[in-house]
């Protein structure tokens, strides 16, 4: 029997290559787990049904170019429901999208494909990833698989539970405040957000343009940075798309900076102890721990609940009822739109459109949404001047462990859940969540997360400091 729960992508290409299973064992190995335990976990909102005859491509494609076939061919892969797969049902979690099916392939769809990994399916998440838990989804909740009673972080939470559950072998996810490494953290798995621009994100649902990235969930470090390898690059169809292919240094020893300032209050206790904890295991492994000061990074939740909603609100202009996916017809066109957007989305999706529509609107633009704009920048000076000093910088990934379902019903006790995360996508910098032990709640371990963020195009870093770390 193959476990799933903890194989990885080297792993499996051994036995690929080797002969010891086939792709089509290896998807079927999953599919097996998800039956097994996804009515529980709700980590899936649709398993795909071509799942086995994929993996029967596959094996052709290992049987004939053996060695040189891509890392990935024959990889059982999850992908969050905002990205787009041509043929198959997009729908963000949202009511106001179902029934609509994706047109053409999302970029990094298109170049997994090439690779020959095998689809698994499309996971659960908040919707349109507004939301710190996947408890805003118009599906249901998705639950953590090392405490059903609690959430699985958000918003790619379904992602990171079918990879933790052992139902997915890697999976992708988006971030624009914390949505691949918080879930990653809360699961005890690994998670990426790469360089603003260094993932494509054409097909991808837009939420807050300047911050949105597409980036991997797995189970290791080099697992995740297989996959990034796969989506990366240039790409003609997304013009904020970078190519820095060259660009990339490595190292063995860093100066990891640590801005302890930002952790005096709302940690919890052990999350901070678990932390110094990590910190020392660094030391030891040889690398220099350095305090520093980032001055206006406490001002980052602020700015970013005012540029994501500000984003957010022209991007879901579009989800008019004429052009996508659900229709509620009024007496007039303006009554088909405000039935239509008032039925089709969700409670937090709303709330966010309003304090966009809000923060934009001509008497408040300069008091808000251009002061968030000047604040930003002065918070990516910030990291600019540290990043003279240290090779990277560490953090928790989150103040907390996983929540219980339903304990944050207050939205700004969930926004402080991105406190850490939410720095390194209003200046665009890689950062990547690691697990880092567990701690204990009611009588059950819970994984936390450590986070190391980069300088732009310097994922490699993360890399080598991740995979120390673990002893990878
Ligand atoms: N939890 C954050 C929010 O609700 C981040 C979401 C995300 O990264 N997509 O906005």
């Amino acid at each position: 029997m193959l476990d799933t729960k903890t194989l990885t992508i080297a792993k499996a290409r051994k036995g690929l290559l080797e002969g010891d299973f086939s792709a089509h064992d290896l998807a079927k190995a999953h599919l097996d787990i998800i039956k097994k335990e996804d009515s529980e976990i709700y980590a899936y909102i649709e398993v795909f049904d071509d799942v086995l005859n994929e993996a029967k491509g596959a094996d052709e494609i290992l049987r004939k170019k053996k060695e040189s076939s891509h890392i990935l061919t024959g990889i059982p892969i999850a992908f969050k429901d905002n990205i787009l797969i041509q043929g198959k049902s997009v729908t963000a979690a949202s009511k106001i999208l179902q029934g609509y099916t994706a047109p053409y392939n999302a970029t990094v769809s298109e170049k997994l494909k090439d690779t020959g990994a095998v689809f698994l399916g499309r996971t659960n998440m908040d919707e349109f990833a507004m939301g710190s838990s996947t408890e805003n989804s118009s599906y249901g909740t998705t639950k953590n698989p090392h405490d059903t009673l609690r959430v699985p972080g958000g918003s790619s939470g379904g992602s990171a539970a079918a990879v933790s559950m052992g139902g997915a072998l890697v999976a992708l996810g988006s971030d624009t405040g914390g949505s691949i490494r918080q879930p990653a953290s809360f699961c005890g798995i690994v998670g990426l957000k790469p360089t603003y621009g260094a993932v494509s994100r054409y097909g991808l649902m837009a939420m807050g343009s300047s911050l949105d990235q597409i980036g991997p969930l797995g189970r290791t470090v080099g697992d995740v940075e297989a996959v990034f390898s796969a989506i990366k690059g240039l790409d003609p169809l997304d013009s904020t798309s970078i190519d820095f292919a060259s660009d990339t240094k490595k190292k063995d020893r860093l100066i990891v900076g640590v801005p302890r300032h930002l952790m005096e209050d709302g940690v919890e206790d052990d999350v901070l102890e678990a932390f110094n904890g990590a910190l020392e295991k660094l030391a030891t492994a040889g690398h220099t721990i350095k305090d520093i000061e980032l001055k206006n990074v406490s001002y980052a939740l602020g700015v970013y609940y005012i540029i994501m909603p500000a984003e957010a609100s022209t991007n879901l202009a579009r989800f008019d009822g004429m052009r996508f996916g659900l229709l509620k017809e009024g007496d007039t066109l303006l009554e088909d739109y405000a039935i239509t957007r008032g039925e089709g989305f969700g409670k937090e999706v709303r709330r966010r459109i309003m304090l966009g529509t809000y923060v934009l609107s001509a008497g408040y633009y300069d008091a808000y949404y251009n002061k968030a704009q000047t604040v930003r920048e002065l918070i990516h000076n910030d990291f600019e001047e540290a990043f003279k000093t240290v090779d990277v910088i560490a953090t928790p990934t989150a103040p907390t462990p996983a929540f219980g379902i339903g304990e944050k019903s207050d939205p700004l006790s969930m926004y402080l859940s991105d406190i850490f995360t939410i720095p390194a996508n209003l200046t665009g910098m890689p950062a990547i969540s690691v697990p880092a032990g567990t701690v204990s709640r009611k009588e059950k371990d819970l994984p936390i997360g450590l986070q190391f963020a980069a300088p732009h195009k310097q994922e490699n870093l993360l890399f080598s400091v991740g995979k120390s770390f673990l002893n990878e």
